[in-house]
């Protein structure tokens, strides 16, 4: 029976943190961020053959596919920033953004099973998975204008990738899949500085004593992997390199491994 009193203290500010070991709800889903600005945005190019991977695998293995923003979320982050909106409406205008390209995922997928997602309908993930669906929703997280203050600046911290890990997390997966357009992480954006160098693997408290002035992932996120309880891997991937997906999904460490350290 619950212990009706340790429950208050549990959530008291300041109290020891407690470690527990939640239920798995299910974690032999493979939870997977299709990149906004580095896939989608490039168009069928870059997005056709990294669906054509996926539907390779999708019998194998339960997709959860989640959708980025990109251009156009950072287009509205910019001009509500110049229009002096708060935080929290920032979050819920760049929101839309990942839902059409959640939209646009499912359409392209229709034919193989895709089927569009709130971010309420867990639940369904069971049925949707029995019936050979791919499940796809956006990565944004739902909270739009209870979006958390933010230290600097006006941006939303908590993004696609933050969406990615926290489903992950809820689900019970242990490696949440980001697929993007470059090799993994960088000392720096390989994109501004070619001397960057590849990081094939690196756990997270290092990651942030690092201090990079960039980061292939929202901050957030590796701060939150500090304290995961089961998404204890972030695998950022190349997806304009054929076969990167489906050697990812196999469960080899191509690209970056971002662990719980
Ligand atoms: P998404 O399309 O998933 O939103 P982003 O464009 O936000 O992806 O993030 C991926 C980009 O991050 C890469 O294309 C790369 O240019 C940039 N980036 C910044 N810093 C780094 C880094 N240290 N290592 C790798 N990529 C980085
Ligand atoms: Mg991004």
């Amino acid at each position: 029976m619950i212990d009706r009193l340790t429950i208050p203290s549990a959530l008291a500010d300041g109290a020891a943190p407690v470690d527990y070991r939640p239920v798995a709800l299910m974690p032999e889903v493979r939870v997977i961020k299709v990149g906004g600005q580095s896939i989608m945005d490039r168009g069928r190019a870059a997005l056709f053959p990294v669906l054509d991977e996926l539907v390779a695998v999708k019998d194998k293995y339960p997709l959860l596919l989640c959708a980025g923003g990109g251009t156009r979320a950072r287009h509205i982050y910019a001009l509500a920033s110049d229009l002096e909106l708060p935080t929290g409406v920032l979050a819920a205008l760049g929101g839309y953004v990942p839902r059409q390209n959640a939209r646009m995922l499912q359409m392209l997928l229709a034919r193989h099973g895709g089927v569009f997602m709130l971010h309420d309908d867990f639940e369904k993930l069971p049925l949707y998975f029995r019936l050979g669906c791919i499940p796809i929703m956006t990565g944004m997280p739902p909270f739009g204008y209870w979006e958390k203050p933010t230290a600097h600046g006006r941006i939303p911290r908590h993004r696609t990738d933050a969406g990615v890990f926290l489903s992950a997390e809820v689900l019970g997966a242990r490696r949440a899949l980001f697929i993007k357009d470059e090799d993994g992480l960088f000392t720096d954006d390989p994109k501004k500085n070619p001397a960057a160098t590849f990081i094939p693997r690196i756990g997270a408290r290092e990651l942030i004593a690092r201090g990079l002035d960039d980061c292939v992932l929202e901050p957030v996120v590796i701060e939150y992997l500090t304290r995961a309880r089961y998404c204890h891997e972030l695998q950022i991937i190349n997806g304009r390199r054929p076969g990167e997906i489906t050697r990812a999904l196999a469960g080899d460490d191509v690209g970056t491994i971002i662990f719980k350290d």
